[in-house]
């Protein structure tokens, strides 16, 4: 086993269990030996095999993202940012998941690469991947060096559009099944795996697209197994109304009347509930739903703040004792950009500057993001912790003056001083490089399956438009 000895660090920031917050340290070496911390503390009399010098450094736990779509998100950037559809309360996503989508394997192979290089840079070491089964899937992340929670989507229907302003659904109970069977088999197989790096989430796509027999079942294969189930839910105002048409409850009242709310629960934003100024609705019992039942949130600002759409508001669901946890819905995947949207956006809703601190924005990234997932070794710096680790460059113009390096990082410099992660003890990143994977391939890989996807737009379209009538460019290109 190899032991690691980072010594005599500027700043770290240590978990301090009596208090059960994050502590900065200062001065304080940080060991590890195989996949575990050892030691954190001053003047540590061992030896190592290998010496890490901790002047000029900010050491953090890894960063933990519970929500993500590695295989497609990629894929759209230039595309998306300003993409949204006002007859749908602004959300582009039903127009868009029609008519751009992944083309084939290698496209979501190139995508996937290209995120998981995005969210080594920016300091995440623990992922949520919610993507469609496909070959190579757990054999890419694994070479990743990630740790991961691979969450194999499947649904009993589609989303369906015939026009601008009314969602369909076309439903196929048995292709659900299917999935579903699918999904539990990679996710057998992922917990086998040799690194021991790599666990499943069950993963039924959206609650407006699942049975609630799909979805019990799916809570009780989750509880079986021991791992989190996750669910998109509250994501937009028309997947709220069509829940109370057909049910006459928000999403929420209707999730915790099917029974699957709990502790083992990730829901996916959770960001319109029935006390949201957009909703509106009679009843002002979703957020209490959701802390009574111990579930976690999985927040997400970033695509909805394009759309004009905001939390309202994250202190409030913090105060109900919601487990906040964050995750990147779309790119740049970037946890510490999620971080400063998610106070800065809850301040502005809350019109308070005290609704939120720092603190508890590096706390859902980190401790809370554990708390989802069900593990309680990840997320803090102390001994018999996952040796998962990022190492801020504290000389970086962005971070100085390091008065207080937390606050440089989040809303400074974020991914700009990540200099090296380490995931099990393993180093991932190398002075600002991936040494696990190719960005720069994964990048030209990528630009080629963006221009195969766009090929295909006007036939996916359900007025037939091109890419270009969809989402024109944000410039004119002049003669
Ligand atoms: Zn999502």
């Amino acid at each position: 086993m190899t032991t690691t000895v980072i010594r005599n660090i500027d700043w770290v920031i240590a978990w301090d269990e009596a208090a059960e917050r994050h502590a900065y340290r200062r001065g304080v070496d940080v060991v590890f030996a195989g996949d575990k911390i050892t030691y954190v503390g001053r003047n540590w009399p061992g030896t190592a095999d290998r010496v890490v010098d901790g002047k000029d450094r900010l050491v953090l736990p890894g960063l933990i993202d519970i929500h993500s779509h590695p295989e497609h998100e990629p894929l759209y950037r230039g595309i998306r940012e300003e993409h949204g559809v006002p007859n749908m309360h602004m959300s582009g996503l039903y127009e868009r998941s029609q008519a751009f989508s992944a083309p084939d394997d290698e496209a979501r192979a190139a995508s996937a690469e290209f995120a998981y290089c995005e969210l080594l840079l920016s300091g995440v070491t623990s992922l949520v991947d919610i993507s469609l089964p496909r070959e190579g899937w757990v054999e890419l992340f694994a070479k990743s060096g990630l740790r991961g929670f691979l969450a194999p989507g499947y649904a009993s229907a589609r989303w369906h559009l015939e026009n601008d302003f009314e969602l369909k659904f076309a439903w196929d109970e048995a292709r659900g099944r299917e999935g579903f069977a699918a999904a539990l088999a990679l996710i057998d197989n992922s917990a086998r795996h040799p690194s021991g790096r790599l666990a499943g989430v069950v993963s039924p796509m959206q609650i407006e697209n699942c049975t609630a027999e799909l979805l019990r079942d799916s809570r009780d294969a989750a509880r079986a197994r021991g791992i989190p189930f996750t669910v998109h839910i509250a994501q937009s105002v028309n997947e709220v109304r069509e829940m109370i048409r057909r049910h006459g409850k928000t999403p929420v009242q209707w999730a915790h009347d099917t029974g699957i709310l709990g502790p083992d629960t990730i829901l996916g934003h959770a960001l319109f509930l029935d006390t949201h100024s957009w909703i509106r609705w009679w009843s002002k019992t979703d957020l209490a739903l959701i802390a009574d039942s111990g579930a976690s949130v999985a927040h997400c600002p970033t695509p909805f703040a394009r759309y004009g759409q905001i939390m309202e508001n994250f202190g409030d669901y913090l105060r109900a004792g919601v487990n906040m946890g964050l995750g990147t819905d779309t790119t740049p995947h970037n946890l510490v950009e999620e971080m400063r949207k998610a106070a800065v956006l809850a301040r502005i809703a809350a019109r308070d500057i005290k609704t939120v601190t720092t603190s508890d924005l590096l706390h859902a990234a980190t401790v809370g993001g554990a708390k989802a997932l069900l593990r309680d070794d990840l997320g803090r710096i102390a001994p018999n912790m996952k040796a998962d680790l990022v190492l801020v460059d504290l000389t970086v113009p962005q971070m100085r003056p390091v008065r207080d390096p937390l606050r440089s990082f989040v809303y400074h410099a974020a991914d700009r001083a990540v200099r090296d992660v380490f995931v099990d003890g393993r180093q991932v990143v190398a002075d600002r490089r991936v040494v696990t994977l190719d960005q720069e391939a994964a990048a030209e890989r990528l630009a080629e399956a963006q221009r195969r996807m766009m090929e295909r737009v006007r036939e996916r379209d359900y007025r037939g438009r091109s890419a270009e009538e969809i989402s024109p460019l944000s410039l004119q290109i002049a003669d």
